[in-house]
């Protein structure tokens, strides 16, 4: 591991000043939160800084529900919002995406910010014995192009980086329109949870729109018919504490036994979480429950339940 000299600010004014020092890229200094995804980059050498700002204690880590909708502060951990009882009544989506995520131990420490801004487990990206990965090391090259691929992206990528988006509470988020408030040392903006991650294109490295010294506050969803009828399906190698190979994020507002309006993200398979407005345009009035209930009897049991490897794909 890079030596690091570790600063405790006393609150978040003083942790963004320090942070808004540094520039976007091989920053001299980065955050740290719950440290599961950092604590990895560290000893594997894929981030090098020279300081780490601990962000822990001086996040808001509220979960509040009202009637506009939900408001979790980013120092929430994931268990704790996946156990939140509104959470679990009026976004299940959110519920299902956290407890189809890491692991126990993990999601008792891994904050939600954290898990929003967690980088790709492309695994060129995460082992630095390979010389060529753009996202690492800009201009080097993508190992994974031409190397094993199954676990990449097919939608969003470019011919610098095709690495998949790994955060399934994202693909939950972005099927709910969730937006995300932004504090950086000038003040405070907000963010469509869509608009914040940047596709590759020629500057896989940066992967966000947020600017040096900026951090995720908190998320809003608002609520409505269909994020209490949602629900996360993902596909995957092994049945806990693995990344999607595909996974969907479904919301239905419905109207009797039809779908009024559908709200689709897709995971595993974009650079981003990816939405599929042409699905959702097309799902509305001619498919009953009925008729997309015979077609789900016929898919094999583990589709039905969203467990084991059931398929596989290569870029
Ligand atoms: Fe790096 Fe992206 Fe290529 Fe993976 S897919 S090796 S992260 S450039």
């Amino acid at each position: 591991m890079h030596p690091f000299t570790l600063e405790r600010p006393r609150d978040l004014a003083a942790a963004l000043a320090l942070r808004a020092q540094a520039g976007r890229t091989d920053a001299p200094a980065e955050y740290i939160a719950g440290g599961t995804d950092m604590v990895q980059l560290l000893q594997e050498y894929v981030r090098r800084p020279e300081r780490l700002v601990s962000l822990a204690g001086l996040l808001d880590n509220r979960i509040e529900a009202g009637p506009p909708g939900l408001r979790i502060g980013a120092g929430a951990t994931m268990a704790e919002v996946a156990a939140h009882p509104a959470v679990v009544e009026r976004f299940p989506v959110i519920s299902d995406a956290l407890l189809n995520s890491a692991s126990p131990q993990v999601r008792n420490q891994a904050t939600i910010g954290g898990n929003l801004l967690q980088r790709t487990r492309c695994p060129y990206f995460r082992d630095v014995g390979y010389a060529a990965c753009n996202k690492r090391a800009p201009g080097s090259g993508c190992a994974a192009i031409d190397g094993e691929n199954r676990w990449h992206a097919v939608l969003g990528t470019s011919e610098n980086c095709i690495a998949a988006h790994a955060s399934d509470l994202a693909v939950a988020l972005v099927a709910l329109d969730a937006t995300v408030e932004v504090r950086g040392a000038g003040g405070s903006r907000t963010v469509t949870l869509n608009d914040l991650y940047r596709l590759p294109n020629a500057t896989p490295h940066i992967e966000t729109v947020l600017e040096p010294g900026e951090v995720i506050e908190a998320v809003t969803v608002p609520a409505g018919a269909a994020a209490r009828r949602s629900h996360y399906l993902k596909v995957r190698d092994r049945a806990s504490f693995e990344f999607a190979l595909v996974s969907a994020a479904v919301a239905l507002d419905m109207d009797g036994p039809r779908i009024r309006r559908a709200h689709i993200a897709l995971g595993g398979v974009g650079s981003k979480p990816w939405r599929v407005p042409r699905v959702e345009a097309a799902l509305p009035e001619p498919i009953s429950i009925r008729r997309r209930s015979a077609r789900r009897r016929r898919l094999p049991r583990k589709v039905r339940r969203g467990t084991g490897a059931t398929t596989s794909r290569s870029s």
